[in-house]
């Protein structure tokens, strides 16, 4: 029996459950950027596996680092124990991370990351005798993960709409949409005024907000949204006008993607926690972070148990994924990493805005190592708030591109490339070449 069969026999998959679904791809391994299946096709991971993958796939130096870790101890409790990969990963993190962020939080992906992170603000206010600041502001088109907290702030979608009863309220503020502006602005002449509505929502909750969440410069499954680098200079601003927490949420955007190694770095902008996972450990192994100031840190130091942080996975600080992440870090330090993402975002910019005369395209946005094409798309409407998540075209499309062996996902009518840093120019070419023939045929 085939993977395949055996796989349909058992296997429950996210997201793709319908009885008319595409059969899995059956991988039997990857090397670079690409992977390789069971009936001997060669396809080319243009969405870095769930955009964690950054340095290519069964990298050696990683894979030694693993193995090498996991000849010394491969996990351990991290409630009263400790160990130099966890120890020597903050280390390692306070260094790079804006200034500030001085205490690493471990968790388990980039879901729990966020649940640490709404929990750690939560209980912040209270432990400083503020318990009645219990309320968070989002974004909308914002997508957080797929645990209950994270659900809450993420926009209502297709994703979350089973779960309505258990999920909190949380206040919704406009997101620059530029393409789909919530005003109808411009952007070359306006002045970002959306971020008026987030001031409306945080004078409105001036004792009830413990925190602002967003997903800075990039809110990607939203519909890869390319921000103006001044709406989040704006956040951090009123942010600190009002007196509440911002979360960044860089569980996507950390590590380069978009081309500074935190995207909270194109504004010079400092939250008070950000979320991080995903090319956190370069793809290999699951972790989230979540790293903190000093004074929210404070806040949780007491002798009165009632102000401890009582959250804990059972394998927080995974010496295995702290040890590969290691090496990640490494690996930014010995070859150019964010050098290479600025090469291909240049390569993307050009790509990209030559395919914008398509027809069937309405926009292109890039940053970083990350191309967006939003079609425009009469079908679009079933389901906006999660970039039309539900447009046929997406699964038409990934269907076209898996035939001419490129792995691309589209979200809905938002077509996306988001490969590995290591890929070559070559291989850019021909995948933005692909593009365009399979959006010409629209
Ligand atoms: N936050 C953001 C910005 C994300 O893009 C994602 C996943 O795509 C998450 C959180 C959730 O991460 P995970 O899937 O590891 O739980």
């Amino acid at each position: 029996m085939s993977l395949i069969d055996r796989d349909r026999a058992h296997v429950w998959h996210p997201y793709t459950q319908m009885a008319t679904a595409p059969a899995p791809l059956a991988i039997t391994r990857g090397e670079g950027v690409y992977l390789y299946t069971e009936d001997g096709r060669k396809v080319l991971d243009g969405i870095s596996s769930w955009w964690v993958n950054i340095h290519g796939h069964s990298h050696p130096k990683l894979n030694a680092a693993l193995a090498a870790q996991a000849g010394r101890i491969e996990q351990v409790i991290f409630a009263g124990c400790t160990h130099a990969p966890a120890v020597e990963l903050a280390e390692r993190l306070v260094e790079i991370l804006p200034a500030g962020l001085n205490r690493i939080f471990y968790s388990d992906n980039g879901s729990t990351a966020v649940e640490v992170a709404l929990k750690m603000a939560m209980q912040y206010w209270r432990n400083r005798g503020e318990a009645g600041r219990t309320k968070f502001i989002a974004l909308h088109h914002a997508y957080h993960g797929d645990t209950v907290g994270a659900m809450s702030a993420s926009e209502g979608s297709i994703f979350t709409s089973a779960f309505t009863p258990m999920l909190f309220s949380v206040e919704r503020a406009h997101a620059p949409y530029c393409y789909r502006c919530p005003l109808g602005l411009t952007r070359a002449t306006c002045a970002i005024d959306c971020l008026s509505d987030l001031e409306t929502k945080l004078a409105a909750g001036r004792d009830s907000v413990a925190a602002v969440i967003v997903e800075p410069m990039l809110q990607a499954a939203g519909g890869m949204i390319v921000w103006p680098r001044e709406f989040l200079m704006g956040v951090r601003r009123l942010c600190d006008r009002y007196g509440v927490l911002m979360i960044a949420d860089e569980v996507l955007t950390g590590f380069g993607r978009t081309g500074k190694m935190f995207a909270c770095e194109h504004a010079d902008v400092h939250p008070d926690l950000i979320c991080l996972s995903k090319a956190l450990t370069a793809g290999y192994l699951p972790m989230g972070v979540t790293a903190a100031t000093d004074a929210i840190y404070e806040a949780f130091l007491s002798d009165d148990r009632t102000k401890t942080f009582f959250h804990g996975h059972s394998y927080t600080a995974n010496p295995l994924a702290c040890a590969v992440a290691l090496a990640s870090l490494d690996l930014f330090r010995e070859t150019d990493v964010l050098g290479r993402v600025a090469e291909l975002e240049v390569q993307l910019r050009v790509g990209f805005e030559s395919l914008r005369s398509l027809p069937c395209v309405g926009d292109v946005r890039v940053i970083g190592g990350v191309g967006a094409i939003e079609l425009q798309s009469n079908e679009l409407n079933d389901d906006e708030s999660a970039g039309g998540y539900l447009a046929n075209i997406g699964p038409k499309l990934a269907a076209e591109f898996l035939e001419r062996g490129l792995l691309i996902r589209p979200l809905g009518n938002i077509v996306y490339f988001m490969p590995p840093y290591v890929i070559t120019d070559d291989e850019v070419a021909w995948v933005i070449e692909q593009i365009g023939d399979v959006l010409q045929e629209l």
